[in-house]
C-alpha cells in the first residue's frame, strides 16, 4: 500500500513492539487532531489504532496502516462533579497519574508500568491487583471512537452495547478519548515481604490477597519458601502496616526488585513510605523509560475459585517452568461485565509469567494451557499464547454479541488485527 498523504509523522522503516517479538511492516501515522483521524480513517482501506506498542501479541498487527494516538492533544478535562475525568487515549498512565494528582484526584488500579497507553490498556483488559479492584478497562464510563466511515461516535455506559466497546482491540475504530471514573487523590504504603512458602498461598488464599488493597505474589516455583509477597495499602483506609499478619515470611529491610538479583533503583518507593497512589501502584517508576525489553510475557486469567487448583498445576511443573522464567506475578482483581475482559462475569486471578526471550518457551505455553485453560482460564489480549482462536473464543459467553457488534459497527472489515480476525472466523 502506498503512504498515504502528509497527515501528521510517519514511522520508517520496520517498527517493533516494545519488546522486540513483533514487528510491524505498515506504515504508522500519528495524527494531531480528531479531524485528521477522522480523514485518515475514510481515505483507507485497512487501519487499526495503535498505542504504545507494549503489547506481544500481534492484537497491534494489521495489513493496513496503523494509526497512533500519541500526538493527539493530551488534556485531561474534569467533570464538574468530579467524578470522571476526560482523557486523550494516546496519554500514557504516567502521564495521566500526575496530572491527576495535581488535580488532586485518583484512579483506582495501574498496571505494573505506568507507560502504556489508556487507550491500548483498556482496549485490552489490563489490570493492576487488588480484591476490590477491577481493570483498567472497568474504570471507562464513556468512549469518543472515530468508527470505520469516519465519525465520530460518543459511547456511554447507558447504552445498551456498551460492554462489547471498550475491550474491543481495536476492532469498532480508533478510540480518541476516554472517560474514567475518578476519586479523590491518595497516599499508598508498599512492603516487600521475603521468605513466602506458596503451601501458605494455597491454604490461605483469601487471607493473602485480602492483607492489603492492592497484593501481588512473585514466585519463581521454586520448592524453597522464596516467593516476594508485595502489599500496597491505602493509607486512608488501611493505615501503616504494623508487621501482621505475615504468613510466615518477613518483612524486607532493603528495596526489592522483583527478581531478587537484580538492581531495585527502578522499583516504586517501599519500607512502607507512604507516598500518591501513582508512585506506589505501579511496581516501576514513571521516570524510569525502558526503551525495550529482553523478556516474552504470557498471562492467564482464571475464575478466583479455580486460583488455587490452578497454582498447584504450576507448582507441578515446575521444572519445565523455572529454568526459562524470569518470574511469576499473581494478582487478583474484581469481576467486570465488558464482554471481551478477561475478568467478565467472576472475580478473577491473573498467573503471570515474564519468560526469557527464548523460543522454547513455545514449548511449555501448550503444557501449561493444557493445565489452566480447563479451568476456565482466558489468555491475555496483550501478551503471548499458544491456544486456538476457536479455544479463546470458547472463554467468552458474549462472543457473538461482540462479533455481531464488529460486523454491525465494521462490515468491510476495516478495522480487524490480525487477533480479530482470527477470532471473527473462529
Ligand atoms: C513491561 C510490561 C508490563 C506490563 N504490565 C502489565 C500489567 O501490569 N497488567 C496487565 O494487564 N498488562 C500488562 N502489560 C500488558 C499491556 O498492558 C498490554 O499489552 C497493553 O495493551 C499495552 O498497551 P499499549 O498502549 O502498548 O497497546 P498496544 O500494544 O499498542 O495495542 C494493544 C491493543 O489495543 C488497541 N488499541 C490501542 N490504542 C487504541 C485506541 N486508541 N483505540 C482503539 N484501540 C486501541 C490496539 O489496536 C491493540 O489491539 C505489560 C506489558 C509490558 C511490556
Amino acid at each position: 500500500m502506498a503512504a498515504p498523504e502528509p497527515h501528521g509523522r510517519y514511522g520508517r522503516g520496520v517498527r517493533t513492539n516494545w519488546s522486540g517479538t513483533v514487528a510491524f511492516e505498515q506504515p504508522l501515522v500519528l495524527p494531531t487532531s480528531l479531524d485528521e483521524v477522522r480523514s485518515l480513517v475514510r481515505e483507507q482501506e485497512r487501519v487499526l489504532a495503535v498505542g504504545s506498542a507494549h503489547s506481544f501479541s500481534r492484537a497491534a498487527v494489521s495489513s493496513g496502516l496503523h494509526l497512533g494516538t500519541e500526538d493527539l492533544p493530551a488534556d485531561v478535562a474534569v467533570a464538574t462533579d468530579r467524578s470522571t475525568v476526560t482523557v486523550s487515549a494516546g496519554m500514557r498512565y504516567a502521564e495521566l497519574g500526575r496530572a491527576l494528582h495535581v488535580h488532586g484526584l485518583a484512579l483506582a488500579a495501574m498496571a505494573s508500568l505506568p507507560h502504556i497507553s489508556v487507550g491500548g490498556a483498556v482496549a485490552t483488559g489490563t489490570h493492576g491487583s487488588g480484591d476490590a479492584i477491577g481493570t483498567l478497562s472497568s474504570a471507562v464510563t464513556a468512549l469518543q471512537v472515530v468508527t470505520p466511515d469516519g465519525d465520530v461516535r460518543e459511547v456511554r455506559r447507558s447504552d445498551a452495547d456498551f460492554a462489547g466497546w471498550v475491550v474491543a482491540l481495536g476492532a469498532l475504530g480508533i478510540v480518541t478519548s476516554v472517560n474514567l471514573a475518578v476519586e479523590p487523590t491518595y497516599e499508598v504504603a508498599q512492603s516487600v515481604l521475603l521468605g513466602l512458602d506458596l503451601d501458605e498461598v494455597e491454604s490461605n488464599f483469601d487471607a493473602v490477597f485480602g492483607a492489603a488493597t492492592s497484593v501481588s505474589v512473585f514466585t519463581r516455583w521454586r520448592p524453597e519458601p522464596d516467593a516476594q509477597l508485595w502489599l500496597k495499602r491505602r493509607v486512608d483506609r488501611e493505615g501503616a502496616w504494623t508487621g501482621a499478619p505475615n504468613f510466615g515470611a518477613q518483612a524486607s529491610e532493603r528495596k526489592m526488585h522483583p527478581l531478587e538479583d537484580l538492581d531495585p533503583v527502578h522499583c516504586t518507593e517501599q519500607l512502607g513510605h507512604a507516598g500518591p497512589w501513582h508512585e506506589r501502584l505501579p511496581h516501576f517508576k514513571a521516570e524510569f523509560t525502558p526503551s525495550s525489553g529482553d523478556e516474552i510475557q504470557a498471562e492467564y486469567l482464571l475464575p478466583r475459585v479455580r486460583a488455587v487448583e490452578g497454582i498447584r498445576a504450576m507448582r507441578a511443573m515446575a521444572d519445565r517452568i523455572t529454568p526459562l522464567l524470569h518470574v511469576t506475578e499473581i494478582r487478583t482483581m474484581r469481576a467486570d461485565d465488558l464482554w471481551m475482559s478477561p475478568a467478565y462475569g467472576h472475580d478473577t486471578v491473573g498467573i503471570h509469567f515474564t519468560w526469557h526471550k527464548d523460543e522454547r518457551i513455545f514449548d511449555v505455553l501448550p503444557a501449561i494451557e493444557d493445565a489452566l485453560l480447563p479451568l476456565g482460564a482466558r489468555p491475555h489480549w496483550g501478551k503471548v499464547t499458544c491456544a486456538t482462536p476457536a479455544q479463546l473464543v470458547a472463554a467468552y459467553p458474549h462472543i457473538d454479541d461482540f462479533r455481531g457488534l464488529v460486523n454491525a459497527v465494521d462490515p468491510r472489515g476495516k478495522c480487524r488485527s490480525i487477533v480479530i480476525e482470527s477470532l471473527m472466523s473462529a
